[in-house]
């Protein structure tokens, strides 16, 4: 009996030290010193609108501004020690961000955000989900509404900023998506979609898109597969080609030649300036352009 009472007895410490060590293991906001780290360019974009004029923190992103897709992106060393001097690492999530596993285990007093734990709207096939969420509106409102939850619960000093900033660029995203409208309303849209990360935005409009898994490198597919697209094209009388501005346009070239159908442009908003508002005028092009399209 009194040895089941000091097993009981021990168990009982254990679970107060865990809780006590997991209290612990809050952060500590030191003065001037308190450091952000995002992974790439859209999370970059929506960190400095949530941050803006927040007081004794730093914004860095990791990956350079050019960087492009990270989807299958190497950790470099420099990279690394962004990590070692960091606070927090924001990512995108949906598991964009390979390397999030390695960093927990060699960075462990890294708070990670994910970004995208509250989306709604998640492209997904047998074999993989698509990960490159940004492009729909919606999904982005979520992913600074969840951001700027999360700052404000590990760094209380600059809460009403945080709340506040996301408010206000909130209401500007969802100013833009409601100039988007005009081509929802569109019927019939039927489109050959060469890069993942436009699908998103496709979907969004209501524009129902053949899409080709590229990994954002057409000149990879095979003869058989562009076959394959031409055929499929010739039989529902697709009119468009969408490419991101970053893609190599022999492919799609090719498309146009052999189908009649127009390549248009976009911008996935994977890089660009460091200018809070990018993400804002990228959209805003993307609308113009997509508003001439004859679908
Ligand atoms: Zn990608």
């Amino acid at each position: 009996m009194k040895k089941k009472f000091y097993i009981i007895l021990i168990i009982v410490v254990l679970i107060i030290g865990i809780i006590i060590a997991n209290f612990n293991k809050k952060i500590e906001k030191k003065d001037n010193d308190f450091k952000i780290l995002t992974s790439f360019y859209p999370i970059y974009i929506m960190t400095l609108n949530i941050t803006e004029g927040a007081k004794n923190i730093k914004v860095d992103n990791m990956a350079e501004s050019n960087t492009g897709c990270i989807h299958d992106y190497t950790l470099n060393t420099a990279d690394l020690k962004k990590f070692e001097n960091s606070n927090i690492f924001i990512e995108n999530g949906k598991d964009l961000e390979q390397f999030t596993e390695n960093i927990k285990e060699l960075y462990p007093n890294v708070e990670i955000i994910d970004s995208a734990e509250n989306i709604e709207k998640l492209i997904e096939s047998e074999e993989e989900k698509n990960p490159h969420i940004w492009l729909s509106i919606d999904n982005y409102i979520s992913q600074v509404n969840t951001i700027a939850e999360k700052l404000s619960k590990i760094d209380l000093e600059n809460k009403d900023i945080y709340i506040e900033n996301s408010n206000n660029y909130i209401n500007k995203l969802r100013n833009l998506n409601d100039k988007f409208e005009i081509l929802r309303d569109i019927n019939n849209k039927k489109a050959v979609c060469l890069n993942e990360a436009l699908e998103y935005l496709l979907e969004d409009l209501k524009i129902n898109a053949f899409s080709i898994s590229t990994d954002h490198e057409q000149s990879a597919l095979s003869a058989e597969t562009i076959k394959k697209i031409i055929d499929k094209m010739k039989e529902e009388n697709i009119k468009v080609i969408f490419i991101d501005k970053e893609d190599n346009k022999n492919i799609a070239t090719t498309l146009s030649n052999e189908t009649g159908a127009k390549v248009v442009t976009l911008n996935s908003a994977m890089n660009g300036e460091n200018n809070k508002d990018e993400y804002l005028n990228i959209m805003t092009e993307n609308l113009e352009v997509l508003k001439n399209v004859e679908f």
